[in-house]
């Protein structure tokens, strides 16, 4: 039984954030002036356990889920990860785990462990290909060659084609735009360009800063002719394009410029276990405390779940103005994106 929402939008993918610390300082998500030495992370106690999060993981399933993705912060943080991804391939239903990563801790070994227990894809963000602009987003001097070796560890062990997040601000890496098309073309890595987003309070986000996603792709069809792609499945995030020598496809995401709300068949569950019916939400349900602190049985679990999705109407970038700038919305590094 798959549950819909107040807009008939089946609920298909669960991000699920297992931590808020993270690693790198990205200037768009969790820059330093917010998340300085002084930030107080949520304390161990605080964070959904790997059990509670399967148990949660396997009434989503049971409303509709097939899709996971691990997010953070920066997931690789948490410890024992594998152990998580193995309780979650083992779901019944589950068609897809995949992280999203800075890629800082992905080794080899890493990789492959990853890959053993059950992971299908990851993603890894690079945002330039030039340790200038690279070292000044992250805010924390990490390497380009670093993170390009994290892509080649991903590949040898079987998770491929790696997808590669890079957030375009202007006047700050869209110079990049090119030069990431230009390595990645030809590869089986697929690079996807993200429309700067207002997500939470702490980026400072104006509008101007916002490269809309038609002219990422005209940039890149001045350079390297592309062609659209049809979806690989209906409410895919990114705009899919080929290029038109074979030489591979790149995605856009244009949740600003293009919004996508109409298909938007994702929900988001906070490491404290708030559930999220959207990226710009304000507020979450407690999941936590069904979990923790009540004696609610698995098909009551399951009941909930589909009442909080139901009544869901969420439509954000469709409704994005000067007005809605200054709703309060959940941060970024607590969701995962
Ligand atoms: S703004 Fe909200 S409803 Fe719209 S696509 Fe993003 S997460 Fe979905």
């Amino acid at each position: 039984m798959t549950v819909q929402d107040a807009l008939q939008r089946p609920i298909r993918d669960l991000r699920i954030s297992v931590t808020d610390r993270c690693n790198f300082r990205c200037v768009y998500c969790m820059p330093k002036h917010v998340f300085g030495p002084g930030h107080e992370f949520l304390p161990r106690s605080e964070l959904l356990t790997y059990e509670e999060i399967a148990r949660l993981a396997r009434s989503f399933a049971a409303i509709g889920v097939g899709k996971f993705r691990l997010t953070g912060g920066e997931p690789l943080i948490r410890r024992d990860l594998v152990g998580l991804i193995g309780m979650l391939s083992g779901i019944e239903g589950v068609e897809d785990i995949s992280l999203t990563t800075n890629g800082s801790m992905l080794t080899p070994d890493k990789a492959r462990t990853l890959k053993q227990a059950g992971l299908r894809r990851i993603t890894v963000s690079l945002d330039a290909l030039d340790n200038q602009t690279f070292m000044m987003l992250n805010d924390v001097d990490y390497p380009v060659q670093k993170v390009l070796d994290a892509l080649d560890n991903a590949e040898a062990a079987g998770l491929s084609p790696v997808k590669v997040n890079v957030v375009v601000k202007k006047g700050v890496n869209d110079h990049s735009i090119i030069p990431l098309v230009r390595y990645f073309h030809g590869s089986s890595h697929i690079v996807r360009f993200i429309e700067y987003m207002d997500v939470g309070h702490s980026n400072g986000w104006r509008l101007d800063d916002v490269v809309p996603a038609a002219e990422i792709a005209e940039r890149i069809n001045a350079e390297l002719p592309i062609e659209p792609a049809e979806p690989n499945y209906r409410g895919e995030v990114a705009q899919r394009w080929r290029f038109v020598d074979g030489g591979g496809e790149v995605g856009i995401v244009s949740s600003v410029t293009q919004p996508f709300c109409r298909s938007c068949h994702r929900a988001r569950l906070s490491a404290r276990g708030e559930l999220y019916t959207c990226l710009f939400a304000a507020r979450g349900h407690d999941l936590r405390r069904l979990v923790r602190d009540t004696e609610l049985s698995d098909d009551e679990l399951t009941d909930r779940l589909s009442r909080i999705w139901s009544v869901r109407d969420d439509r954000y970038s469709e409704i994005r103005s000067e007005n809605t700038l200054s709703l309060p919305k959940v941060e970024m590094s607590y969701i995962g994106g």
